[in-house]
């Protein structure tokens, strides 16, 4: 029996010569959220990409929910079908917004629902606008993206994200291209949906933050989980050298 929420086994990734995931096994429990930490180039960003199939491993095997692929090295996935139902169990949440620039907040958030999930128009409208509202935006909704402030942006981001109802949120680093004063409003959002039990994994650079929400810490370096445990107990006590290492830049 398996109650976790996500269960990655014997991951590999290589970009021609350069191995950049090399026999990652990791397991999330529903509503855990877990803080993904380590250099740059260690090939976290790769991990989520992975998880969504933006990045194609070589070899291992991921499930999320119910849904499974294996890969064998042929660089070849399953129907288009199962691959878009697996990716829509993620939503995923980047460094840089990409917003449709032409659209407005609303439109934005109710894009996915309309286009992917054919949800009728006054569905996807009471959705964004309630996914908006939690967000803190709802006096934004008939604004354009550039009028937006980089921590709004972001939050509009986590909303599109939210409105394909994905059973786990991934995080990748979407508080490092913020002001320093926007970084709290987003950080606020992903602890407010960390406390509603989202299964979350969070590549972040927010030690204090990783500390005070995130129940696991996992400490990746060169493709590899070095270290792995308790968010406090590892952060406050850390067992390996390279972690000690690498956290000793935060204090
Ligand atoms: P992190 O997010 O931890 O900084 P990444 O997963 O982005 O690390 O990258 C891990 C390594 O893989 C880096 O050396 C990076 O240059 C390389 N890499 C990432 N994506 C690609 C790609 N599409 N093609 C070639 N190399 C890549
Ligand atoms: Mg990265």
């Amino acid at each position: 029996m398996t109650t976790s929420k996500i269960e990655i086994s014997g991951l590999r990734k290589q970009f021609g010569d350069l191995v950049v995931l090399r026999d990652i096994n990791l397991k999330v429990e529903a509503g855990a959220v877990i803080a993904l930490i380590g250099p740059s180039g260690s090939g976290k960003s790769t991990l989520l990409r992975c998880m969504n199939l933006l990045v194609v491993p070589e070899g291992g095997r991921i499930r999320i929910g119910d849904d499974v692929f294996a890969f064998d090295g042929s660089a070849k996935l399953p129907g288009v079908r199962e691959q878009a139902r697996f990716r829509s169990n993620t939503g995923m949440v980047f460094q840089h917004f990409n917003l449709f620039p032409h659209m407005t907040v609303l439109q934005n958030v109710m894009e996915g629902p309309l286009s992917v999930k054919n949800m009728p128009k006054a569905e996807a409208d009471a959705l964004a606008r309630r996914l908006l509202d939690k967000v803190g935006l709802s006096d934004k909704v008939d604004v354009f993206p550039n009028k937006l402030s980089g921590g709004q942006k972001q939050r509009v981001a986590i909303a599109r994200a939210l409105a394909m109802e994905p059973s786990v949120m991934l995080f990748d680093e979407a508080t490092s291209a913020l002001d320093p004063e926007l970084v709290g409003e987003v950080l606020n959002v992903m602890r407010a949906l960390a406390a509603e039990g989202m299964t979350m994994i969070i590549v972040t650079h927010e030690i204090g933050f990783a500390r005070e929400v995130a129940d696991r810490l996992v400490f990746m370096r060169d493709g590899v989980i070095v270290e792995e445990g308790p968010a406090r107990e590892v952060i406050d006590n850390p067992k390996e050298e390279a972690t000690r290492a690498f956290l000793s830049h935060f204090h």
